[in-house]
């Protein structure tokens, strides 16, 4: 992994940061390449790690990502700001292992045309405007009719993030899984879904249809469309992963005990 790049959340510490790590590895005989990175190092927090995935998605089976910490809380980042110079160290001296997560994959169709979008956190539909409606299909299977403001569906990685919110199940790393988690679902006794989480194996489809989904977003980890004109949504496990370059290893029981 000699070539490298770096992004950050665009505050003057991460900045600094990133200068720094490019100073470094750039005299240890690496090569700084941002249209053609193996190596994208992240320096910010979570939010920064989703904007390095969507920035570098046409690369995705050629490149890692590693994350350091700036912020409040980085679940994924493996290093604080105070380590820098040992993050610099094992990049320099050690061989990082490869740490795969499932890539999300959703189309949106209209009569038209269908549209494209990956994910790594979650796929959400959502509507806050009004009761959203909607046939919910899985392996095209009708498996119930929803009512409510959406539903979210995430993997293994995306289960401790929006998903945890909503009651969804964390999923511990090794567990190929898919979720479908309600958002304010309606239950009474003239409306009723499933109410609990449902994990799924990873080849499940799920697909949702409704003759509107006006005023709903699709929420693609931090980016959205409106779903206006959209009346089928298909999601699923693409055939792609995200790679993370774990350069020390960490816990996932610490991790999940620094989230609360
Ligand atoms: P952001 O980047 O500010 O992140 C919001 C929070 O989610 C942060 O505390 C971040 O550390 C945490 N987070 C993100 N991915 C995580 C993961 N895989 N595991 C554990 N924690 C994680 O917010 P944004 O730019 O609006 O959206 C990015 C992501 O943040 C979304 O994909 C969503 O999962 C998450 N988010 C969560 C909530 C919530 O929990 N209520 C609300 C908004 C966004």
């Amino acid at each position: 992994m000699k070539r490298f790049t770096t992004v950050n959340r665009g505050d003057s510490e991460s900045q600094r940061i990133c200068l720094h790590i490019k100073n470094e590895l750039s005299h240890a005989g690496f090569t700084y390449d941002a249209a053609n990175p193996e190596l994208v190092v992240c320096v910010g927090g979570d939010g920064t790690l989703l904007k390095a995935f969507h920035e570098y998605l046409n690369l995705v089976d050629n490149v890692a990502f590693v994350g350091i910490h700036t912020g409040t809380l980085g679940f994924s980042t493996d290093y604080t700001q105070d380590q820098v110079d040992s993050f610099i160290h094992d990049v320099i001296h050690n061989t990082p292992t490869i740490d795969e997560k499932r890539i999300l994959e959703v189309m949106c169709t209209n009569t038209h045309k269908t549209q494209h979008f990956m994910a790594l956190n979650e796929v959400r539909v959502e509507n806050i405007v009004k009761t959203q409606a909607m046939d919910i299909f899985i392996n095209d299977q009708h498996f119930e009719t929803f009512r409510g403001n959406g539903v979210c569906i995430s993997g293994q990685y995306g289960s401790t993030a929006y998903n945890r919110s909503i009651g969804g199940a964390v999923i511990y790393p090794g567990l190929d899984l898919l979720q479908m988690t309600e958002i304010s679902g309606i239950h009474h006794r003239h409306a009723r879904s499933l109410g609990s989480p449902l994990v799924m194996n990873p080849e499940a489809k799920i697909t949702l249809k409704h003759e509107s989904f006006d005023h709903a977003l699709l929420c693609y980890d931090h980016l959205h469309i409106h779903l206006d004109n959209i009346h089928t949504i298909t999601i699923k496990n693409s055939d792609q992963t995200m790679k993370f370059a774990r350069f020390k290893s960490i816990p996932h029981i610490q991790r999940l005990n620094a989230l609360f």
